[in-house]
């Protein structure tokens, strides 16, 4: 079985996971109140979607 010959340095290992971030899917800020929503969807703070179109509250 192959094994490896070097132990990975920290260093190494860091640069490695470099890439590995954590991201936020398709968060977006609302054009009425500022808060984070998800795109396309409506904004669940002021019921707002597309700067009006108000679905309650
Ligand atoms: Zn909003």
């Amino acid at each position: 079985m192959a094994v490896p010959k070097r132990r990975t340095s920290t260093t190494r290992k860091n640069k490695r996971r470099t890439h590995y971030k954590l991201n936020v899917p398709g968060m977006v800020q609302c054009d009425n109140c500022g808060e984070y929503k998800l795109a396309h969807r409506v904004c669940p703070e002021c019921g707002s979607y597309k700067g009006e179109e108000v679905v309650a509250k």
